[in-house]
């Protein structure tokens, strides 16, 4: 019997592509216009009430044109995002993007690129950009790795290989295989992704050892030795260091090879956490201060932050790639090499991670490391130093202004500290004000820490499109808001 055709086979395809074509191209020219012309806009606006009632609508049964849809985008979404593709934003440790970096995104989405097994571009793409990222780092041609998520997963990757390299049997028979505590090893300044991870991995957050950190807020490497020698002698087994390059903070970066002398002797993994530093790598003038980084078993760094490409891109390096693929690569029939065919060299990233099925995220790090070249970008990375100098240094020559930690990188720590108020709580909330404020009229937006018990506004630069007349328009406007609040509040 011959068999019964369906009337109607549907597509998520257009069905009219030269409509769609137009409106597509519509959208790029948008997204150019919107580009060129940030500098103009706020930094940041609170979506309005059309917004969030345009986030509260329901899940429609029904279907309606693409065209109504990117209106909504347009009108409810793109002027209330995050902000930080702009000039004046420097908030937490968040990157720009680029250009390139978001046509790259639409192409490897173009192609549904999945870069997780066999013979085909998206792999060797992949591969090749880690290549690059290794030798860049110093570390040596056979270095294994994986472009993941982000820093957060990039620590949680590499972390899980120490556990199972320095735990016997950890990978087949659990944590407490030799039953002893596994610990790690961290400065008080570490990311708290550290924290998250620990506990992920079932070592437990109790487990990290926060060693206290210096008046530079590096760590205290003699402080690290004892606590490790303290937790051996109690029966425990010190599993990882990890290193900081660039705290989160301040912009710290441990001695590494200090680090590294001190995880051979003792026989521990030594991680280092690059979030932004590594990005120093790039500078011919800065590359000295991550001396030491070659010799970790393995670094996490993001691409989305001080490599300025767009969300979301990390990376994890681990030195030895036995070990990498021992943690990630439990066998299953479905997934075995071929001999010939797509699936002929296996599956190269598929078990070197958690994620099977993964993106298409390399295109964007090959496309933008090919145009700029490592040069540009070692400028780059230069300007924003300097840039992060430059406020250090405005702020030091005012009086009514506090530099609240040494600004060696691209971090900057301080307040408003008008000799008005005396009182350390009446001062943090005046400065907790004057940074709202800031992001409430759109004018900058640096983020906040306490440094040392006290609140602390923080600009951490990983911006490309800043100026220097952006920091002195940031100067001016704390000095303005905080002048202004003395007034209001009735202070003077
Ligand atoms: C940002 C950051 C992380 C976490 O990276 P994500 O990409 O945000 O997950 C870890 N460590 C440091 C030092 C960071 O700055």
């Amino acid at each position: 019997m011959p068999s019964q055709r369906p009337q109607h086979e549907f597509t998520l395809d257009p069905e009219n592509w030269d409509e769609t074509r137009a409106l597509g191209h519509r959208m790029l020219d948008d997204m150019f216009a919107f580009l060129q012309s940030m500098r103009d806009r706020p930094v940041w606006r609170s979506p309005d009430a059309a917004a969030h009632a345009a986030f509260a609508a329901d899940l429609p049964a029904d279907g309606r044109p693409l065209a109504d849809i990117y209106d909504d985008f347009r009108e409810h979404i793109l002027p209330f995002g995050l902000g930080n593709a702009h000039p004046r934003f420097w908030g937490w440790v968040n990157g720009t993007g680029t250009v390139t970096g978001m046509l790259a995104d639409m192409l490897a989405s173009g192609m549904n690129g999945h870069a997780s097994f066999g013979d085909h571009a998206e792999v060797y793409v992949e591969q090749q950009v880690l290549r690059w990222l290794a030798e860049l780092l110093g570390l040596p041609k056979s270095t294994s790795g994986i472009l993941v998520s982000s820093g957060s997963a990039a620590n949680l990757t590499a972390l899980t290989v120490a556990r199972d390299s320095i735990i016997p049997n950890a990978v087949s028979r659990g944590l407490r295989s030799d039953g002893r505590s596994p610990v790690v090893y961290a400065s008080d300044q570490t990311h708290n992704s550290v924290d998250k991870m620990v506990g992920l991995l079932g070592i437990g957050r109790e487990h990290l050892r926060r060693v206290p950190s210096r008046p530079d807020f590096t760590c205290d490497v003699a402080a690290l030795e004892a606590a490790i020698a303290a937790d051996r002698a109690a029966g425990l087994t010190p599993v990882c260091i990890v290193g900081n390059a660039g705290t989160v903070n301040t912009g710290a970066i441990d001695d590494l090879t200090a680090l590294a002398d001190l995880a051979a002797r003792v026989g521990v993994w030594l991680h280092v956490d690059a979030a932004f530093g590594a990005a120093l790598a790039l500078s011919p003038a800065l590359r000295d201060r991550l001396r030491g980084i070659d010799r970790a078993d393995s670094v996490a760094f993001d691409l989305h932050k001080w490599f300025y490409l767009p969300y979301d891109v990390g990376c994890v390096l681990i030195r030895r790639h036995d070990a990498h693929h021992r943690s990630f690569s439990p066998p299953a029939a479905y997934l075995a090499p071929m001999t010939r065919g797509i699936a002929a060299q296996g599956h190269p990233f598929g078990e070197l991670g958690v994620d099977l099925s993964r993106g298409f995220r390399a295109l964007k790090v090959w496309m933008c490391l090919q145009q700029y070249g490592t040069t540009a970008y070692g400028k780059l990375i230069e300007q924003n130093v300097a840039q992060a100098a430059y406020l250090a240094e405005r702020i030091r020559g005012c009086a009514e202004l506090e530099l609240l930690a040494p600004a060696p990188l691209n971090v900057v720590c301080f307040r408003h500290r008008p000799r008005a108020i005396t009182d350390p709580a009446v001062l943090d909330a005046h400065n907790r004000d004057i940074l709202a404020s800031l992001h409430e009229r759109g004018i900058a937006a640096p983020s906040f820490t306490q440094v040392r018990g006290v609140f602390a506004i923080r600009a951490a630069i990983t911006n490309h499109r800043s100026r220097t007349v952006d920091f002195d328009a940031l100067v001016d406007a704390v000095l303005d808001i905080g002048r202004a609040r003395l007034i209001t509040e009735g202070v003077v």
